[in-house]
Parts: structure tokens; sequence; C-alpha cells
């Protein structure tokens, strides 16, 4: 599954280093990005369909 966030109206993207680094002071901050961008109504397993918060490994 290929995902491009530039045709992604509802996710910003940086345009510098700095902001880059504003956007994205830790992991938790790049992981919650990555959800929203794969799953932009929340989450929904792919393999049953069921809505809710996802165990997460990290
Ligand atoms: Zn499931």
């Amino acid at each position: 599954m290929v995902i491009d966030v530039l045709d992604r109206g509802d996710l910003p993207f940086p345009g510098s280093l700095p902001e880059f680094q504003r956007m994205f002071p830790d992991e938790a901050a790049c992981m919650a990005y990555l959800e929203r961008a794969r799953w932009s109504d929340g989450f929904i397993c792919d393999h049953c369909g069921l809505l809710g918060e996802p165990y997460r490994f990290a």
C-alpha cells in the first residue's frame, strides 16, 4: 500500500528541516503522523474490520 502524504490535504508536510523537527520532536509524534496517514478515520483492523484502539508494539 502506497500513501502519498502530498496528496492529502489533511496532513501537513514539512517544508524545511526546522519545520520537520518541530513536527516530529520524537518517535511518538512520527508514529501518530503515520497512523493518521494510514487510517485517516481512526484505526480499522484490516483483518476483521474492527474499529478502535490498536495494540502498539512500541
Ligand atoms: Zn482484527
